[in-house]
């Protein structure tokens, strides 16, 4: 089934409804999302030759013509493949080059004037009169291409903290099944809901669109194209029901605005956070101020939004004997999937750390012409995801790190994360890595990356007698680097792989 069948029914029963706004100005209604969709396929299957199976890559900051491109892409039987719009040119043609690109869309159509564009792929810019010119070859069919669920929708292009991107293959089944997992165990959904594309669409922010082009829900681009919370506030109570994905950061700088602000969530229906760690501080504090809006996730490209999800209930509820361990967690399996932890060659013991394996319909088909990696991370079957956690008796995962993240001194296992955990409740912390440092004597030492909030200062001295109150002594950081941020990809994830080699540097040059 193609994916796109889901905008055509609710265009035929729904017409009229308002589909996509920018900021609150309604720019076009189902029917008029469908219309310019399947004009646009025909646009461009009839001028530049666009054949189902074909990739059309995307380069653009989060606007309404984007959720129009999936569609019409798709409409056409194509592939999607959105390119994180803060890369480099020379990325994006590395991505459009892999993915033997047929159209790139781009804000100016200017990405191929430093690093040209592979031959055989023509550049876009989005408003010009070749865009304008799409539209002009007729209706379009009257139904989406023939495609089967197997068939590829979305090239991912995973945001890639260390080394180039892989392009994982989603196929239309994955993300029919990553949506209807969400209705399960995320989120109820309905048409008077709205989604705000705070977060950007090239990556989970965009997964999400199909259970509101489903439902009828308005699609909202703010006018900033990105995050300001002053924004999302006046959105949230223009449109009220207003649900959003968000980076943890994210939710972050909502709150710190908040506090100043005395905005309190007014509006908002649902913040779905994840990608990258949520500390138990953050989002105690995130509760206080806006009561129970928040529903985690835990997921990652090769099984896109849907590997486990703390529910909103859980999160809110303060009497569970356990509610701290459980808030801290990921919480439990999605209904689309199975997990479990990899043992050392037998079966895991209940709470043992190790690395997470997936199975199940929203796991990705494989990398895009890369058949060793695809082998190596689907072995046996099973999704190996790279993230290490322990699974508890009632289900419910705790992510400790990525395995190459896990530190290694005097032969023990250090968790970077629980550590995190520790330092990042310290008032005078805004925002912590630890990561691992060589050492003739431990083989690795843990190192502590500190950002102090405005205004405060901790000492050393200080961040260790807090640590000596909750922590085994052996994981107590060595060293404390107070930094005035931490370096973090274009999705917000923390790049330990750069704290370790600033360390290398340091270490050298002493
Ligand atoms: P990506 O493929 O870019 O979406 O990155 C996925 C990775 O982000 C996962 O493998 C995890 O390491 C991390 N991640 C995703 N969700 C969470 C979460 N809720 N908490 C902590 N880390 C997360």
């Amino acid at each position: 089934m193609n994916i796109a069948s889901w905008l055509h029914s609710t265009a035929r029963a729904k017409p009229d409804t308002p589909a996509i706004f920018l900021g609150t100005r309604p720019i076009a209604t189902y029917g008029e999302f469908l219309r310019r969709v399947r004009a646009r396929a025909a646009g461009m299957s009839l001028s530049h030759g666009l054949q189902p199976g074909d990739r059309v890559a995307v380069f653009l900051k989060n606007i309404p013509e984007y959720l129009e491109l999936f569609y019409a892409v798709w409409w056409a039987g194509a592939i999607i493949v959105p390119v994180n719009h803060k890369l480099h040119p020379r990325e994006v043609a590395w991505i459009v080059e892999n993915a033997g690109a047929r159209l790139l869309f781009s804000e100016d159509g200017a990405t191929g004037s430093e690093t040209p564009l592979p031959e055989g792929c023509r550049e876009i810019a989005v408003g010009s009169p070749e865009w304008t010119a799409l539209e002009e070859q007729g209706d379009g069919t009257e139904a989406p291409a023939e495609v089967t669920g197997e068939d590829t929708a979305w090239l991912f292009y995973s945001s890639g903290t260390t080394g180039r991107p892989k392009g994982v293959m989603l196929t239309h089944d994955n993300l029919r099944t990553a949506s209807l997992a969400y209705a399960l165990d995320v989120d109820q959904i309905a048409g008077d809901q709205a989604t705000i594309y705070a977060a950007p669409i090239s990556h989970g922010a965009g997964i999400y669109n199909f259970v509101f082009v489903r439902a009828g829900g308005g699609h909202v681009f703010p006018v900033s194209r990105g995050f300001n919370p002053e924004e999302i506030a006046d959105l949230s109570r223009h449109f009220g029901q207003t649900v959003m994905f968000a980076a943890p950061t994210m939710v972050k700088r909502l709150v710190e605005w908040s506090k100043t602000s005395g905005y309190r969530g007014d509006g908002i229906r649902t913040i779905v956070y994840g990608g990258g760690p949520m500390y138990a501080a953050d989002i105690e504090e995130a509760l206080q101020l806006f009561g129970p809006r928040f529903v985690q996730i835990y997921g990652q490209a090769e099984s896109p939004m849907t590997i486990t999800s703390l529910r909103r209930e859980i999160i809110a509820d303060r009497t569970h004997p356990d509610h701290s361990e459980r808030r801290a967690s990921v919480g439990q399996a999605m209904a689309s999937i199975e997990m479990r932890i990899a043992g050392d060659g037998g079966p895991p013991r209940e709470g043992e750390p190790g690395e997470i394996l997936v199975r199940g319909p929203t796991v990705m088909k494989g990398y895009w012409n890369n058949p060793e990696a695809s082998a190596r991370t689907l072995a046996n079957g099973w999704l190996h995801t790279g993230d290490v956690g322990r699974i508890d008796g009632d289900g419910f995962l705790t992510l400790t790190d990525r395995s190459k993240d896990v530190i290694i001194s005097g032969g023990t296992n250090i968790y970077p994360r629980e550590v995190e955990e520790v330092l990042a409740r310290h008032p005078a912390v805004l925002e912590v890595s630890v990561v691992g440092a060589p050492s003739s004597e431990w083989g690795e030492d843990v190192v502590a990356f500190v950002v102090s909030r405005p205004g405060a200062t901790c000492a050393p001295v200080e961040l260790e007698t807090w640590c000596r109150r909750e922590i085994a002594s052996f994981k107590k950081p060595k060293r404390y680097v107070f930094c005035d941020e931490l370096p973090k990809n274009s999705y917000g994830k923390v790049l330990k792989t750069e704290l370790r080699a600033r360390l290398a540097k340091t270490d050298e040059a002493s």
